[in-house]
């Protein structure tokens, strides 16, 4: 279990290393650590889907926030999906600020 959890860090370090802190899918800023909000926090996207048969090869593997990866799920990234992720982490960054006040 420790040893999973461990292997999915360094997936994710090797992925920022590679991309930087943008999400693959609505490409804003990722955001980790202390009052971040959860589902603006990483997530590690199949860019085809394990269901369609992809790989967990690292260059099948994208960060995107949890909210647009959930909003993904298993479907095709159109224009329209991307427009809805952006409009949700937007939603999000502003409850965040929000909160902070
Ligand atoms: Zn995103």
């Amino acid at each position: 279990m420790a040893r999973t959890r461990s292997q999915k860090q360094s997936i994710i370090e090797k992925l920022f290393k590679r991309d930087g802190f943008k999400c693959s899918i609505c490409k804003y800023r990722i955001q980790e650590g202390p009052g971040s909000h959860y589902l603006l926090r990483s997530s590690i996207d199949h860019v085809v889907p394990t269901s369609k048969g992809g790989t967990n090869g690292l260059y099948n593997l994208a960060l995107t926030h949890k909210v647009c990866n959930s909003l993904k799920s298993s479907e095709e990234l159109t224009e329209e999906l991307t427009q809805k992720c952006r409009e949700r982490v937007r939603e999000l960054e502003r409850t965040v600020v929000k909160t902070c006040w």
